[in-house]
């Protein structure tokens, strides 16, 4: 049997040795979720949701030792940690008013009949997910799924497996027998997952996995939801507030140590402004340092944690190496720091061009890679969209009319103007072409965990 081995990233000491599910593990939890479903149906929608409002406040109420794992299991510093357990335990129960609103009955006349549509659940759901955000990743899930009356199978990423179980325990201790169920294990456990007899997957996490879930969920008709990777441009016109522009361009390029699906990846600047622009980059990105994620006591602590891993380092490091011996020129960062650890440094490039990994892959890293334009509004889009992905898009110009036309031609799910994306309360979160199938949150998202059925009478 394969087992996990749990390393913190900041120390490399190992965590915990956890065994993989394997094939009939994962058949033996989706049989139990199964036999749970008819039951949990049944439940009304406000059943099920104050039921689940009972796991987000043990989840509130043990967001400390959550954040302490998040801080030790993946390396975000310990206050962002804290934040995103605390901040999902305030989000769930809104989610679950979205939720109820979505699913609601609607009627509909016609000559002679009445039709009402309801909203069935499709049955058992496999949750996949990654790591960059421990809490909220399997949650965005979770909670949809379990509360339109769908059981689910999670299984959580390799690299948080002691979150993902602490999850599950906070949302299982009122849930009856088989309405959540807990696989740990890595991509085989996943893949096995997959093939068993589901009827959903909701995944988030790269492009790859999400092409390989997609091939084998054929076979069966399995519904999904894939939100995937992404390579996210900003576009920065010389009349922009350059000031604000490059607060985003670094704030955005490197938080969460760069590993957020909708971090910045390639920054576009008008060649006019480029030298100052650089300057304004340069400021920001020397306030993001990094260091221990557990630091307490005194002294700030570092903006910045280790990376997850050190597969996942060595391959950023490996992507600005690249794009170095290609003609990049390294401003700030791009060496390996000595130690235990999977730390990189907060890194600038200039003159990246596309023919470099750097540009076309996604870095997943903390690098703010600086690409000059022309200035033209039709060499902006054409850049902005030269990349299969798209999840998100940012510009910013002083002429407003300018900045909505960019806009608007931008293929991403999510674009901001003159500020970083973000969008409203109760609105989908969108991976578009490489970036996705299918929503999170808000009306379309939400009614994604159900099949519309018509009744006419
Ligand atoms: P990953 O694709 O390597 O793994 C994600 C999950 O899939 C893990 O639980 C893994 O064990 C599982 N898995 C791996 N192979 C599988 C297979 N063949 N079948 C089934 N499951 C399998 O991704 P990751 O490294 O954990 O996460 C980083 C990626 O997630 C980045 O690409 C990032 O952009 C993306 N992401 C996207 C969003 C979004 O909202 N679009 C949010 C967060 C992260």
């Amino acid at each position: 049997m394969d087992t996990i081995r749990d390393l913190n990233p900041t120390t490399g000491e190992c965590l915990a040795e956890i065994d993989c599910a394997g094939k009939n593990e994962v058949e033996a939890a989706v049989a139990r979720a199964r036999t749970a479903w008819p039951a949990w149906r049944a439940l009304s929608i406000d059943e099920r949701c104050s039921l689940l409002a009972g796991g987000a406040k043990r989840l509130g109420e043990r967001a400390t030792e959550i954040g302490e794992l998040i801080a030790r299991e993946m390396g975000k510093p310990l206050q962002n940690g804290l934040g995103e357990a605390r901040s999902y335990a305030k989000h769930v129960p809104k989610e679950l008013e979205e939720v109820r609103a979505a699913l609601a009955p609607q009627d509909f006349k016609g000559p002679g009949s009445s039709t009402t549509l309801v909203r069935e659940p499709h049955g058992v759901v496999a949750a996949i997910t990654p790591w960059n955000f421990p809490v909220g990743m399997p949650l965005g899930i979770l909670v949809p799924a379990l509360a339109s009356g769908n059981t689910v199978v999670l299984k959580p990423s390799e690299h948080v497996p002691l979150c993902g179980a602490l999850i599950a325990e906070c949302f299982g201790a009122d849930l009856p027998e088989g309405v959540l169920e807990l696989l740990q294990g890595d991509g085989a456990t996943g893949a096995a997952l997959v093939a068993a007899d589901i009827d959903m997957v909701g995944f988030v996490g790269s492009r790859e996995t999400g092409m390989a879930i997609m091939a084998a969920a054929a076979s069966g008709l399995k519904r999904l939801v894939l939100e995937l990777g992404g390579k996210d441009p900003l576009v920065v016109f010389a009349d922009a507030d350059l000031a604000a522009a490059a607060e985003v361009a670094v704030q955005h390029s490197v938080r969460n140590t760069g590993q957020v699906c909708c971090g910045l990846e390639r920054i576009f600047v008008e060649e006019s402004v480029l030298g100052p622009f650089t300057e304004l980059v340069l400021e920001q990105a020397a306030q993001w340092g990094h260091g221990d994620p557990m630091a307490r006591g005194d002294a700030p602590a570092a903006p910045l944690g280790p990376m997850v891993s050190r597969a996942q380092r060595d391959k950023v490091a490996a992507q600005v190496d690249a794009a170095v011996a290609d003609g990049a020129r390294l401003l700030l960062g791009g060496t390996v720091p000595a130690g235990p650890g999977a730390f990189y440094p907060t890194t600038v490039l200039a003159d990246v061009s596309p023919e470099m990994t750097v540009y076309r892959e996604e870095t997943f890293g903390p690098v703010v890679a600086l690409i000059s334009f022309d200035g033209s509004e039709a060499e902006a889009i054409r850049l902005a969209n030269d990349t299969p992905f798209g999840l998100g898009a940012n510009v910013f110009s002083g002429d407003l009319p300018r900045a909505r036309r960019v806009a608007a031609e931008m293929r991403a799910g999510q674009v901001g103007v003159n500020r970083y994306l973000g969008s409203a309360p109760g609105t989908p979160w969108v991976g578009a072409r490489h970036s996705g199938f299918g929503f999170l949150g808000g009306v379309e998202g939400h009614r994604q965990f159900t099949w519309p059925k018509s009744i006419s009478e």
